[in-house]
């Protein structure tokens, strides 16, 4: 009888296939249940008009969307609220093909492209407010480092290569990516070099610039499918990317100095000493204009296609604090998650935050250092306690200090 078991779908016998599943009047092979399950995604896609589709009723508002990323990030009020609405937008932009007016007919109003950059000291949340946001979107979401392009030495060229994760994203579904988001990452290291001493790398920014450009204007470029270099034999993804929103961050070492530069030479004449009197010289960043982005080194070209610029406030002690406890998935959280997968109920000291808090701040690691200061105080610890009977663990002060202390504090400080 056992001869006699085949795929009702491709008629192959139990030995023709690596597996065969039964069912109430039938057999199903495995490569005939993975095709069927591909056609099932597609046809369910396409009945929700793809990935990237929208309607406004399900598209949640600016204030949703800042809403979400309030329980992720600490902070950062003014450049949660211009993302928020950047975003909210570009998805409005997207519904307006299909949009008709009150009197039935669409107008000729076409809105632009509000792409985004975003100033703030390394460790500040640029990164992480992308990825949160990336979390409730339903379009395909990637993070590319401008500094790749930099490296390549390929001016210019390679600039395409940065849609290939986009592809990769969207399983090189094309007008899915079409319709995604970019974050690009490190976009002050393309700044022209002349501009700006602080930047060693002779990068010839200019080129990668312009070549950036193409993909921030919108235009059909050709994508390399595996990234990196183009080479003549490759077959190229033609990709518009007319659609396709772009949010920069960058921590644009030294800026600050052109912003006061700026300051100073409009805060003269009349009014100048009530003007000037309001500036918080301690954090400049707020001022930032695009003038300012092209003193650093960007083509006045590329600062025209970001319209949206926004800053990063700089972590001070008390945000630095909320950062280590507050956040749906903040580090100390995390660690009493791991304990009580193990059945151990794990509690820090008080002080033992305030600890972690000034070798942040110490090591000059903001944020960043955070994570990088708990895990060495909890190695051992975490090496330890699932083979022990222990039930509880506390981190006291002293603890913390002797792993500290006995770690590899140039290790610690290279995060
Ligand atoms: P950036 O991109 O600005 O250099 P990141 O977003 O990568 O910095 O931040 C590094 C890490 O620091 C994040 O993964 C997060 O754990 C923490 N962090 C930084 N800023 C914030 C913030 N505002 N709120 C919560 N966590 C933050």
């Amino acid at each position: 009888m056992a001869t006699q078991e085949k795929c009702s779908f491709c008629g192959r016998t139990r030995k023709e296939v690596s597996l065969l599943m039964s069912g109430i009047s039938g057999f199903i092979c495995d490569e005939c249940a993975a095709r069927a399950y591909e056609m099932a995604q597609e046809l369910t896609r396409e009945k929700s008009g793809g990935k990237g589709q929208f309607d406004l009723k399900s598209l949640p508002t600016p204030k949703q969307i800042k809403a979400f990323l309030d329980e992720y990030v600490i902070g950062q009020d003014e450049a949660k609220m211009y993302l928020s609405v950047s975003v909210y937008n570009h998805y409005k932009r997207l519904m307006q093909k299909s949009f008709k007016g009150k009197d039935n007919s669409s107008d000729d109003v076409e809105i632009e492209k509000s792409n985004i950059i975003m100033v703030g000291a390394t460790g500040t949340g640029k990164t992480l407010m992308a990825k949160t946001i990336a979390k409730m979107l339903k379009v395909p979401f990637t993070i590319v480092d401008a500094t790749v392009l930099t490296e390549a030495g390929y001016v210019g060229e390679d600039v395409e290569s940065l849609l290939t994760r986009l592809l990769q994203e969207s399983d090189y579904d094309v007008a899915s990516a079409e319709r995604g988001i970019v974050f690009i990452d490190e976009i002050d290291k393309i700044a022209r070099k002349g501009d700006n001493p602080s930047i060693t790398r002779d990068v010839s920014g200019e080129g990668v610039q312009q070549g950036l450009l193409k993909l921030l204007e919108g235009s059909i470029v050709n994508v390399p499918p595996q990234g990196g270099r183009k080479h003549p034999e490759q077959r190229m993804i033609p990709v518009n990317t007319q659609n396709i929103l772009f949010i920069c961050g960058g921590a644009f070492d030294g800026i600050e100095k052109k912003i006061a530069q700026r300051l100073n030479t409009t805060v003269v004449g009349y009014g100048a000493s009530q003007k000037s009197e309001q500036i918080d010289k301690n954090d400049l960043l707020q001022y930032v204009a695009p003038q300012d982005l092209k003193a650093f080194g960007l083509i006045p070209e590329i600062i025209g296609r970001l319209p949206i610029l926004t800053y990063l406030e700089p972590l001070d002690r008390k945000a630095l604090r909320s950062i280590l406890t507050e956040p749906k998935n903040a580090i100390t959280k995390q660690y009493v998650k791991l304990f009580e997968m193990d059945g151990i109920t794990l509690t820090f000291d008080e002080d033992v935050l305030e600890y972690i808090i000034d070798k942040a701040i110490e090591f000059k690691l903001g944020a960043r250092g955070l994570r990088a200061i708990t895990e060495t105080i909890m190695m051992e610890t975490m090496y330890e306690t699932p083979s022990s009977r222990r039930k509880k663990v506390c981190i006291t002060l002293d603890y913390a200090k002797s792993k500290i202390e006995t770690a590899n504090a140039t290790r610690l400080k290279s995060i």
